[in-house]
């Protein structure tokens, strides 16, 4: 519905209007007022609809040129046009008319024909003018718009080549999340606020315009300095303009040298060193220069080198090993994407990749890394290697692809692979624009079989609430966020939450960026699966990955070999028989081939060689003393300090001499067998040495096990003991922690032992990543455990170091059915007293503890025993 124009007729005498009405009501809605005051009155009620006024001057209560003086002072009503009736032939009139205001002037007497076309020309200059406006203005801000901010900046520079100017930009700091989350018109409101600031802080004295949603630009006269106090107080006026509180808005400056460089790329410059300081705090101003331009520059020399690149194969794969928490076996490798250039050298992704994902060039450099990375899988299973899978990282621009699954399939058809081979690792942050669309991609090629990682989980702000949408298979928590957690002393309230989170969706987690093995124990604390980071490996060159694949291989095969006795005949063990005697080598050969794979060699270099490939298959060594190149002797002196070879049993021979054989026992050598002598006499020497070797083996694995916890892993009391015997006077002073899980008894009777065994582990877990390494762990009963600290005086800080243990040990949560705590008597060592006696001291500070009821952690002293007897009396 097109409706009627508006025109507003004030004249008072009655006749005159009448006519004017007769003229113009065909074709207009027509107004009318009989003075200048009755016609504000009608304006009031109708400015937005009068599109042009028709005024006499003379007129009672408010003449013509009052009203027009208002009208021309009042923002709302000052564009509408207005026609001035004068006198004909009156030129005063019609000047007077003009330098107040008036559009135009008609005479009377009224010509309807002039009339008619007067007004119809002025109201169509004015929609012009109008349409004109809205193309100048930005509607939301009345700031110019783009690009008549250009034209008035380029119009700017040309008229005064002289004069110096500066582009400002800025930058309104996670608007689009202000938006998200207080709503649109939240959002204008503020945009708003800001263009009023500018208007106020610029206005005539400079240029300003709208650049987009967030960004607004003025060309200014250069200042003598921006100071920072400046753009802070102009930042928190607009928190009070908009009626909010932390909004940021930065700014950054082109200092404009060369006035050829166009207007868009001033405003581009001026953003970029916004874009610098971008959540730096306190930073609100930033000036473009030459490291900027340094950048740009940069960035272009690596755009137009990177078609070639692929081309010349200047890409390469590197893989970090991901290993599995349990049992630290290797689990597959993430391929992470590496440009070896001829002049600038190694480059690494986090300079190329986002221009890359800026440019779309990512999309093809992926399809690259994806398709070697299923070649390397290929290679590894024509050899045999165990099946381990590749992850590859996958850029939101590759998943809008439409080419994905296709080139996906095509691949894995073309290497041979299960799709659950390839892990795709699609970052957090990908999902947050447009997730509908990315969704339901992913989920075809999940459904596909291919394994999908979320990668970086933790380091947005939108990963929780979406979560249970997506389709995933594994959560990739973010470096970062490991870092942060894991730096707390405490509180792994999070990282827990976020494994029960996993459990409870069916999610495998991978920890990335493990730098320290007490990160990695508080992963294994609180139950994360993979961890891929520094402490185990860095990316490394896909040969260096292939050796570590092949160890993995080799351990695997040794083990099916051991469990697959009896040998099959040409898996006979391997026997190693040193002698310069061909001769003497021939006839030993023909008894002891019946069980062993005998290899002769005749010099001592030999020997050496022989070792060097083949230590791991070699069961025995006879080893002849007279041997040439180096001397016999020599080479079983070598062989002790070997300690590849150090297990496998020697059997030295040589003419008898009592010499001979003392030193080859003192060296090392388990047996010595003289000549000459018979193959058989050789043969029982042979066996007997062999079964003594087993036992020793045996004997070995049994210390071993008898000296450790079987529950938790720590020493027992007897491997207290033996490891206590070695303490050497430079390890004091020492620091003995006797701490009790006090309350065990009672989650073993309500909740299970499982449960109480499974307090003694988790206690253990937080011993191990409390102390050092080279601290004495151990277990002694049931609930007692033992810390003995290296080097320690400092009383203070180890009672600290006992409360903050006890404190852990509550704050991790894993209490809450039955309440543990855990007391601790701690007793100081000098060496002089023997182990049982500090244990005792330890022990009665252990006692004051549980009893005096202020802490938990008590420091054996003198006065203790007193002090405890009495509290003990007390009760
Ligand atoms: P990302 O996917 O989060 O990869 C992990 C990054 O952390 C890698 O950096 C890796 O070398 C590094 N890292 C691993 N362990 C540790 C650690 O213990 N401590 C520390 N400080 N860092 C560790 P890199 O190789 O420089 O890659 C950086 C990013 O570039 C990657 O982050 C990924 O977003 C991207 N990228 C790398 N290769 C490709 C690729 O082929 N395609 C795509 N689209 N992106 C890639
Ligand atoms: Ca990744
Ligand atoms: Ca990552």
């Amino acid at each position: 519905m097109t409706s009627q124009k508006i025109i507003l007729i004030v004249e008072d005498n009655e006749i005159n209007r009448a006519m004017l009405r007769g003229i113009l009501e065909s074709e207009y809605k027509v107004l009318e007022a009989p003075n200048g005051l009755e016609a504000l009155k009608v304006l009031n009620d109708q400015k937005d609809n009068v599109s042009l006024i028709l005024l006499d001057i003379v007129m009672p209560v408010m003449d013509g040129y009052t009203f027009l003086s208002i009208l021309k002072n009042d923002p709302s009503i000052s564009s509408i046009p207005v026609i001035v009736a004068t006198q004909n032939d009156n030129e005063s009139d019609e000047v007077a008319a003009l330098s107040h205001g008036a559009t135009d002037f008609v005479a009377k007497p009224y010509r309807p024909q002039i009339i008619l076309h007067r007004v119809a020309s002025i109201i169509s200059l004015r929609e012009n003018a109008a349409m004109i406006n809205q193309f100048r203005y930005d509607r939301l801000t009345s700031l110019y718009s783009k690009e008549f901010f250009y034209r008035r900046v380029r119009e700017e520079l040309q008229a005064h080549p002289d004069r110096e100017y500066d582009m400002l930009c800025s930058n309104i700091e996670n608007f689009k999340l202000i938006n998200d989350i207080l709503g649109v018109p939240a959002g204008d409101q503020l945009l708003i606020s800001v263009a009023e600031m500018i208007q106020e802080k610029i206005g005539e004295r400079g240029i300003c315009g709208r650049l987009s949603a967030d960004q607004f630009a003025c060309l200014i006269h250069r200042p003598q300095a921006y100071p920072q106090e400046y753009f802070i107080h102009a930042n928190s006026e607009i928190n009070t303009l908009a009626n909010m509180q932390n909004v940021v808005v930065k700014w950054g400056v082109y200092v404009i040298r060369d006035k050829q460089v166009s207007v868009e790329q001033m405003c581009d410059r001026a953003l970029l060193a916004v874009r610098r300081i971008k959540g730096q705090y306190n930073n609100y101003v930033a000036a473009y220069d030459d490291t900027l331009r340094n950048k740009l520059l940069r960035e272009q020399a690596i755009t137009d080198s990177m078609e070639a690149a692929l081309k010349q194969r200047q890409f390469v794969i590197y893989l970090q090993p991901k290993f599995q928490i349990k049992d630290d076996q290797l689990a597959g490798a993430e391929a992470l994407v590496r440009w070896n250039h001829p002049q600038w050298g190694f480059q690494s992704p986090a300079e190329f990749i986002p221009l890359f994902e800026r440019n779309g060039f990512i999309t093809k450099l992926d399809q690259y890394v994806w398709e070697q990375s299923c070649a390397e899988l290929h290679r590894w299973d024509q050899a045999g290697y165990p099946q381990i899978s590749v992850s590859v990282n996958v850029s939101r621009a590759d998943i809008y692809n439409s080419d994905l699954i296709d080139f996906l399939t095509r691949i894995l058809k073309k290497y041979e692979l299960q799709p659950s081979r390839l892990h795709l690792e699609i970052t957090e942050s990908a999902y947050t624009e447009n997730p509908g669309q990315i969704i339901a991609t992913v989920e075809q090629l999940r459904t596909l079989g291919f394994v999908i990682e979320m990668d970086d989980f933790g380091s947005g702000y939108s990963s929780l609430n979406m979560l249970n949408q997506l389709p995933l298979d594994i959560l990739k928590l973010d470096m970062k966020f490991i870092q942060n957690e894991t730096a707390k002393p405490t509180n792994q309230g999070i990282l827990r939450f976020i494994m029960s989170l996993a459990r409870w969706m069916n999610l495998s987690v991978v920890a990335e960026g493990v730098e320290t093995r007490e990160q990695l124990e508080r992963l294994r604390e609180t139950g994360c699966d993979y961890v891929q980071g520094y402490y185990f490996a860095r990316p490394m060159p896909c040969e260096e990955f292939e050796k570590l694949l092949q160890k993995q291989y080799e351990q695997a095969s040794k083990k099916s070999l051991e469990n697959s006795l009896p040998l099959p005949d040409q898996q006979k063990p391997m026997l190693l028989l040193a002698d310069g005697d061909v001769r003497y080598c021939e006839e030993m050969r023909g008894v002891l081939s019946q069980q062993y794979l005998v290899q002769c060699v005749s010099d001592g270099q030999s020997v050496l060689q022989y070792l060097d490939m083949y230590a791991n298959q070699i069961r025995l060594i006879i080893l002849s003393l007279d041997l040439k190149d180096p001397e016999g002797i020599d080479v079983l002196k070598t062989l002790q300090h070997r300690i590849e070879v150090r297990d496998i049993p020697i059997i030295a021979t040589g003419y008898w001499d009592d010499q001979w054989e003392e030193a080859a026992l003192d060296i090392g050598a388990d047996d010595f067998a003289g000549k000459p002598h018979t193959p058989m006499s050789l043969w029982k020497r042979v066996q007997r040495t062999q079964s003594l070797s087993v036992l020793r083996q045996q004997e070995q694995i049994l210390r071993e096990e008898a000296y450790r916890d079987y529950l938790t892993g720590l020493l027992n009391r007897r491997g207290l003991s033996a490891v206590c015997q070695a303490l050497r006077q430079d390890d004091a002073p020492l620091a003995l922690f006797r701490f009790d899980l006090d309350n065990l008894k009672k989650v073993n009777d309500q909740l299970g032992r499982d449960q109480g065994d499974q307090r003694i582990r988790q206690f253990s877990h937080l011993l191990r990543s409390h102390f050092r390494q080279s601290d004495i762990l151990a277990r002694l009963d049931q609930d007692e455990f033992i810390v003995v600290m290296k080097k320690t005086a400092r009383k203070e800080a180890v009672v600290r170091k006992g409360e903050a243990l006890g404190q852990a040990f509550v704050e991790a949560g894993w209490n809450q059915d039955v309440p543990l705590t855990v007391s601790a008597g701690i007793a100081m060592w000098d060496l002089s007293e023997t182990l049982d006696e500090v244990l005792a001291r330890a022990d009665s500070a252990l006692k004051c503890a549980k009893v005096g009821c202020q802490s938990r952690c008590r420091l054996w002293e003198e006065a203790n025993v007193w002090g405890i007897r009495s509290e003990i009396v007390k009760k």
